[in-house]
């Protein structure tokens, strides 16, 4: 083999890249992984470099800081001889056996592509809601993540979304805040009929139609959210020291050009039961091919299934 022809090439950064890594690597694949710079907006190491304390990834009792986490996992990784290029990968060509790829500075060939690269919470452009204001001090994009952190307890808190999503999210939150403000753009859920219900009867969910967020305010963290009614055009302060995104997710699939089946949101489609997409030797885990779970620990057990399919693969397959 070519320096540049690889058995196995995982694209990624997060929990699913590196556990598949680190599972390639003990096998003796050899795994070349490319972490991106900055790719989709997100340093290496994914999404847990935008957050805090994780207290709910299983081996640490007190919690850790999301990028220390991740930090772990690239050592790990490295630690059982993984390749890492802190390149994004721009294209791939998948139209035949070995895969080739291209970053800024590199091309190469694989005989079996692991694709994990995430997804990307949207967020929306709030006054006072960005980087360096109140993101991470009280405004998130992640309840189930950061929702039972103290800030949250016995106070008010808000999710904007009408999804399934925001539902859940704003469920789930009840058990801490004192309630739960459902912002919805329209004068309608999105959720399925059964999640709507779940909203609706819960004593502590008000929902607030046709009413958007227009500024966030505080101190060291958010105290409260400025709501715009969009048919009235009434305006007022509401206390809540959590406000939650929960309008979506970008998984990262550009660069596939696609050549990969995808749903209607973008999230690729893999088979049941296992990692493989509709091409033969090409594998995705985590957050790219979950719209449902989207946890560390979720994205960890599938980086585990694709490499162990990677492995079966090329016995099976050769290369
Ligand atoms: P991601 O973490 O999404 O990382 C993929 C990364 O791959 C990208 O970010 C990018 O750096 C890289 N990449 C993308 N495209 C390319 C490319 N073309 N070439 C090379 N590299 C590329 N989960 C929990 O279990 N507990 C928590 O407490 C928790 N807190 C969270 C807090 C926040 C604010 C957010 C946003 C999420 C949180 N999550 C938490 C969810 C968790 O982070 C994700 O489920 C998990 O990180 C998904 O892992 P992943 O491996 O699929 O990829
Ligand atoms: P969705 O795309 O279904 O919903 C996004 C919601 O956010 C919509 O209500 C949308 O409003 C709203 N929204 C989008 N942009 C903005 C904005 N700029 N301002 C205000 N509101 C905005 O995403 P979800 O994450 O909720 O769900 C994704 C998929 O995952 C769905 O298929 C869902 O069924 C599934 N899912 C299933 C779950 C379950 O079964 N328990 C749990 C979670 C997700 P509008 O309606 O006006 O467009």
């Amino acid at each position: 083999m070519s320096e540049n022809a690889h058995k196995v090439v995982i694209i990624g950064s997060g929990p699913a890249a590196h556990t598949a890594a680190i599972y390639c690597a003990r096998a003796e694949l050899k795994p070349v992984l490319f972490e991106g710079f900055m790719a989709a907006g997100v340093a290496a190491g994914g999404q847990l470099t935008t957050t805090t304390d994780v207290e709910n990834f299983p081996g640490f009792p007190d919690g850790i800081m999301g990028p220390e986490l991740t930090d772990r996992f690239r050592a790990q990784s490295v630690r059982f001889g993984t390749v890492i290029h802190t390149e994004t990968v721009e294209s791939v060509d998948l139209s035949q056996r070995p895969f080739r790829f291209k970053t800024d500075s590199q091309e190469g060939t694989a005989e079996t592509l692991i694709i994990a690269t995430g997804a990307t919470a949207k967020r929306m452009d709030i006054p006072g809601a960005g980087d360096g204001e109140f993101w991470q001090r009280g405004v998130s994009a992640c309840a189930v993540c950061d929702g039972a952190l103290p800030a949250y307890r016995n106070q008010p808190l808000a999710v904007i979304g009408g999804g399934d999503s925001a539902v859940e999210e704003a469920s789930f939150l009840t058990k801490y805040g004192s309630k739960v403000y459902l912002v919805v753009r329209r004068d309608e859920l999105r959720a399925s009929k059964i999640m709507q219900q779940r909203a609706f009867d819960n004593a502590k969910i008000e929902i607030l139609w046709n009413t958007e967020v227009t500024a966030c305010k505080g101190g060291d963290g958010l105290e409260a959210i400025t709501v715009k009614n969009n048919k009235t055009g009434e305006t007022r302060d509401l206390a809540a020291t959590g406000l939650f995104f929960a309008i979506g997710h970008t998984p990262n699939t550009a660069f596939l050009a696609g050549q990969l089946e995808t749903d209607e949101q973008g999230y690729l489609v893999t088979q049941p039961d296992s990692t493989a997409t509709n091409v033969p030797g090409v594998f995705a885990a985590g957050d790219v091919q979950d719209k449902k779970w989207r946890q560390a620990i979720t994205a960890a057990g599938t980086g585990c299934m694709s490499a162990l399919e990677a492995e079966h693969f090329l016995a099976a397959h050769g290369g």
